[in-house]
């Protein structure tokens, strides 16, 4: 073989390669310039809770982007298997997972992701950590992993859950080890609500619980749970006796191992062969006289798990925008480096065009998520109703919209990398299939936009919405910004009065018309968090201002403007039941 010199070497031309293959930022915080000024908007007049939350993001940034990230691939492809019997043919039902999940989860864990929110004081500070920074460092996590987030997820909303329901023994007995940061003591949580019956109806809920002397015993079928081997898991079951419906539902604690050191007694009948999440486990439970501590009171079971799902929701909407995110980050790094006829994709006007789409819908979801974890912060400090409503809206409005457009997003990223972005050697497929439970669990589109409509319907909640959007527009107060902020409450006008019209109409054009209305109002919602960014950009003389102006214009007239057209549509309840019966041919019978 030749041996060249080194100035031989370095003379000669380095030719780049035809398939670019770029690495993400090694640091997901310090390269997220929105997120950085949205986040400083919030904590503008907290000097030190924003020195503190820099410190915290770009740590955990770099350990997203440096650590976890070269995890995720091997974690997904390994994904765990369930060992039913010991060798001497006893049932142990264990789980076995790879050891990049487990290294996953001490980083993840590690960090207090699960814990901060719940815990008295974290990291320095003399209180839990607000969900403002834990949901922020939520959204960089969801951009690399979307397997063991579930899991993380479910840690922290049953910590809140038990934190705020439960009786003292049991929050002393639990808490510190759903909230610890050492992987070997940690208790994970798990959610166990959908039956064969149905996820969404969850009045149809078949398992029964008897109260014994000592325990509360549930016996039934679980058919979708997700970190199934949790240690803590909250379910629903109807005592002996209790009204049907959610009303005569009632909410339990299972411990997988009791307090005197024996298994608990349900079995996991198998693993979910599932399209994505493949790293963490889902399976089918079955509930024999499982021990289980009743969470009073006995007859608000669903509303208290609601508060469980209300978390789990927002975490769906972080993770949403989270992929929206990661699908601007690949088809940028792509688009400045492929070559297309001659010029970088990114330099032609319609894959630009493309990607500036992306972008906006990226930057209005990420603005939609920090609010809506602010709100929350506010409704657990204020304690009003107002507040409190507000909060539930924004999460299924949040839950609406980034779940939806986060799939959308990593769709077009998997198209823009072209066939590699089809081959599971690329991260697109694996975000594609991650992105795609976040619509399903936690309430479908349907569910969440019937959401919507309920809090419409019962507490008042345009008001609070519209209240809180003039209040933002009635913040700006430069001159040059009188059209946006002016269309903007053309906008809120003109959907009120389509509230105001849905509101008077059969419950069918309602139901038919929820999910474009909470799109509408979650699009609505983001398109104020933009012009009210940009402002403050023009207004701190931010280098970016320009670009934050052009964020708005461009989302006001891509993406808020049609939402707000489609709305108009009058709602086909025509010959629907035709269509239907005549989808499917009838077998002949000869
Ligand atoms: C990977 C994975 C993990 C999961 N993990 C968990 C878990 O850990 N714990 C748990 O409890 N559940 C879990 N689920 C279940 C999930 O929450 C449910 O699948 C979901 O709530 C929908 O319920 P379903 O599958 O029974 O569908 P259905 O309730 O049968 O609904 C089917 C479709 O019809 C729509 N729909 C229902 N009613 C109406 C209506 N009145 N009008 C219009 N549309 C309607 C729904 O939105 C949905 O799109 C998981 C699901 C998946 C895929």
């Amino acid at each position: 073989m030749q041996n060249f010199t080194d100035e031989e070497v370095n003379l000669a031309e380095q030719p780049s390669h035809p398939i670019p293959d770029p690495a993400i930022p090694s640091n997901l915080y310090r390269a997220d310039r929105s997120l950085q000024r949205l986040l400083r908007r919030y904590l503008r007049n907290k000097p030190l809770e924003w020195n503190w939350t820099e410190d915290f993001l770009a740590e955990w940034g770099g350990i997203c982007a440096r650590q976890v990230e070269p995890l995720v691939e091997t974690a997904d492809k390994n994904g765990p298997t369930l060992k039913q019997f010991n060798r001497r043919g006893e049932r142990v039902d264990e789980l076995v997972y790879h050891p990049a999940y487990h290294e996953i989860g001490k980083l993840v864990y590690g960090f207090g992701l699960a814990g901060m929110s719940n815990q008295p004081g974290f990291r320095g500070l003399d209180r839990p950590a607000s969900q403002l920074v834990k949901f922020a460092a939520m959204y960089l996590f969801d951009q690399v992993e979307g397997s063991i987030s579930c899991p993380v997820s479910m840690t922290d909303t049953l910590a809140r859950v038990l934190n705020t329901y439960a009786a003292p023994q049991l929050i002393d007995m639990y808490l510190p080890r759903l909230t610890s940061q050492d992987y070997g003591q940690l208790y994970t949580g798990a959610m166990f609500m959908t039956e064969k019956t149905g996820g969404s109806d969850v009045g149809a809920t078949t398992t029964v619980a008897v109260a014994n002397e000592e325990w509360w015993e549930l016996s039934g079928g679980k058919w979708f749970c997700s970190n199934v081997g949790a240690d803590l898991i909250l379910t629903l079951a109807r005592p002996e006796g209790a009204v049907a419906g959610t009303r005569g539902l009632s909410l339990f604690l299972i411990p997988r191992i009791l307090p005197d050191g024996e298994p608990n007694s349900y079995l996991i009948n198998r693993l979910k062969d599932k399209l994505g999440t493949r790293a963490m486990a889902s399976g089918e439970v079955t509930f024999q006289s499982t021990k289980a501590y009743l969470i009073e009171p006995l007859d608000r079971g669903f509303v208290m798990m609601m508060e469980m799902v209300n978390g789990t929701r927002l975490h769906s909407g972080v993770a949403g925008a989270a992929v929206l995110r990661r699908s601007v980050i690949e088809a940028t790094l792509h688009g400045k480096e492929r070559k297309a006829f001659g010029l970088p994709l990114a330099e032609q006007p319609l894959y630009a065009d493309r990607l500036a789409d992306m972008i906006v819908d990226s930057d209005a979801a990420t603005a939609l998520f920090l609010e809506t974890a602010y709100r929350l912060d506010k409704s657990d400090q204020s304690q009003s109703a107002d507040d409190r409503i507000l909060s539930r809206l924004l999460i299924s409005l949040l839950k609406r919209y980034a779940t939806d457009h986060g799939v959308k997003a990593a769709q077009t990223a998997l198209e823009m990398r072209g066939g590699n972005g089809y081959i599971e050697d690329w991260p697109n497929a694996r975000l594609l299939r991650d992105a795609y439970v976040q619509i399903i669990w936690e309430g479908g589109i349907n569910m969440v936009a019937f959401d919507v409509l309920r809090t419409l319907e019962r507490d008042n909640a345009w008001h609070i919405y519209a209240a809180a959007l003039q209040a933002e527009l009635a913040g700006i107060n430069s001159p040059g910004l009188n059209t946006p902020v002016n269309s903007l409450r053309t906008c809120l006008d003109l959907l009120g009065r389509e509230v105001e019209r849905l509101m008077v109409q059969p419950r069918s054009i309602q139901e038919i018309a929820a999910p474009q209305l909470a799109e509408a109002m979650a699009a609505l919602y983001a398109a104020v968090l933009l012009i009210v960014q940009a402002h403050d950009s023009l207004i701190t003389k931010d280098p970016a201002a320009k670009r934050d102006l052009e964020a708005a214009r461009r989302y006001y007239t891509r993406f808020l403007q049609p939402i707000l057209e489609a709305l108009k549509r009058p709602a086909n309840t025509g010959a629907v039941h035709e269509l239907i019966e005549g989808a499917i041919m009838p077998e002949q019978t000869t």
